[in-house]
């Protein structure tokens, strides 16, 4: 196994501690000897997990692992008729030990920390990545530091970092100026760097796509749409379809179509362009917290994933974003977080516009739950209206409560 530079190509050893190329900067992808992996057992019995695909993973002793992965894959026959689609999936990474996807890598991140020594791990957040930073670093006994920036990351995911007992540190800035910082940090106290860029991360998440596979039956779908912040998801499930391309486990990687927000969307952006680099926004700003990115670090990756893959970028409204997380919710019981809702609004949009064809087979992924952020939900669904213990009081306001109409008009939008 070997770290390769994406653009110059040159090779470093798995055990050195770099997060980027030394010579030119670029980022690094992990590299296996594919000959000496036999990866037929893999088809067997067992249930999806991450640590289902170990022969495909960077780590060779016993993982710090808290049972991540193996995320129900739902047919969702309902939001499909709404959107106008055969056939869609929607893969709940809500349901992760800590209720988003960074868990995959995680699991995989921190257990590369142990084998190199590492004492303390350390990462920039938009919240979730704290959240499973915590725990893992919990569960092996090392410390976590984590940067967040000031008054823009969710409740429950500040909630995670702190009850797990992470070191967490809120900036004066936003999520690019914290990332800055913690890599400088690293740098300079021997803390291992657990952001995106780390390409040992990257290779738990690239599970989605096995088990995306697996979970069809060992086919592919024809497309997989999801959020996209600091880009590294899209980048690992990437890499996963390839692998099992490599394998012949599938024929064709599914095109790869990733959702930004209108406040944050250099990569769609640079799509639009047909350009392979972003021009960093300055002040990103959307509600889904979790991609309010202004500067992906994994853009060049990303790029190449949607323009091999035959993808697209499409960005899409904080307004459509909450519609599509009301519907996913009351059509199909999947709770999620405003990020998640952005794959859902942004395949109703490519729908709509005619650019995905209805006979397509869709994966949405959701990357994150529901419960991590209890305000964006009282601020868009209203809290709970108050009346008097009396049964008169409680029928006077059920025959005309709005979210009862609401079910009503999205019930008729489907029939
Ligand atoms: C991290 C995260 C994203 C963005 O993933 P990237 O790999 O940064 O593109 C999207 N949604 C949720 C819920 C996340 O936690
Ligand atoms: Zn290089």
């Amino acid at each position: 196994m070997l770290l390769e530079c994406i653009e110059c190509k040159a090779q470093y050893p798995d055990t050195e501690i770099i997060y980027t190329c030394q010579r030119c900067g670029g980022l690094l992808d992990v590299i296996y000897d594919y000959s000496k992996i036999d990866l037929r057992v893999q088809k067997l019995k067992q249930p999806p997990s991450v640590w289902k695909y170990a022969s495909l993973l960077p780590i060779k002793m016993e993982p710090v692992t808290l049972k991540e992965g193996g995320t129900p894959l739902y047919k969702c026959d309902r939001l499909a008729k709404k959107i106008g689609i055969h056939e869609l999936y929607v893969k709940n990474e809500g349901l992760n030990p800590t209720g988003s996807f960074k868990d995959r890598g995680m699991t995989v991140g921190v257990s590369k920390a142990i084998e190199l020594g590492m004492k303390t791990v350390a990462c920039a957040s938009t919240g979730n990545t704290s959240a499973s930073l915590a725990i893992y670093a919990a569960k092996a006994g090392i410390s976590a530091v984590v940067l967040l920036p000031e008054g823009k990351v969710a409740m429950g995911k500040v909630a995670q970092a702190l009850m797990h007992g992470a070191k967490v540190i809120t900036i004066r800035g936003n999520f690019d100026d914290a990332f800055r910082l913690v890599r400088e940090l690293c740098e300079q106290r021997e803390f291992y760097l657990l952001n995106s860029i780390n390409p040992f991360r990257l290779e738990g998440q690239k599970t989605i796509g096995f088990e995306i596979i697996d979970q069809l039956g060992w086919k592919s779908p024809d497309r997989v749409v999801l959020p996209v912040g600091n880009a590294g998801n899209i980048s690992a499930i990437y890499k996963g379809f390839s692998e099992f391309k490599r394998f012949d486990i599938i024929d064709e990687i599914p095109r790869m179509t990733g959702i930004q927000s209108e406040g944050a969307c250099p990569i769609f952006n640079a799509f639009s362009k047909g350009a392979r680099k972003i021009v960093p926004e300055k002040h990103p700003e959307t509600i889904a917290s979790a991609i309010r990115i202004g500067d992906p670090v994994n853009a060049p990756k990303a790029l190449l994933a949607i323009y091999d893959s035959g993808g697209l970028a499409e960005k899409v409204s904080d307004d459509e974003i909450i519609d599509a997380q009301k519907s996913l919710a009351r059509l199909e019981g999947i709770g999620v977080e405003p990020a998640s809702a952005a794959s859902i609004a942004g395949l109703t949009k490519l729908r709509e516009k005619g650019v995905i064809q209805p006979d397509e087979r869709v994966v949405c992924i959701t990357t994150g739950h529901l419960l991590k952020d209890p305000e964006e939900v009282i601020g868009v669904c209203g809290k709970p209206m108050v009346v008097e213990a009396d049964i008169e009081a409680i029928r006077a306001v059920i025959s005309n409560e709005d979210s009862v109409e609401y079910l009503g008009a999205v019930l008729q939008s489907v029939r």
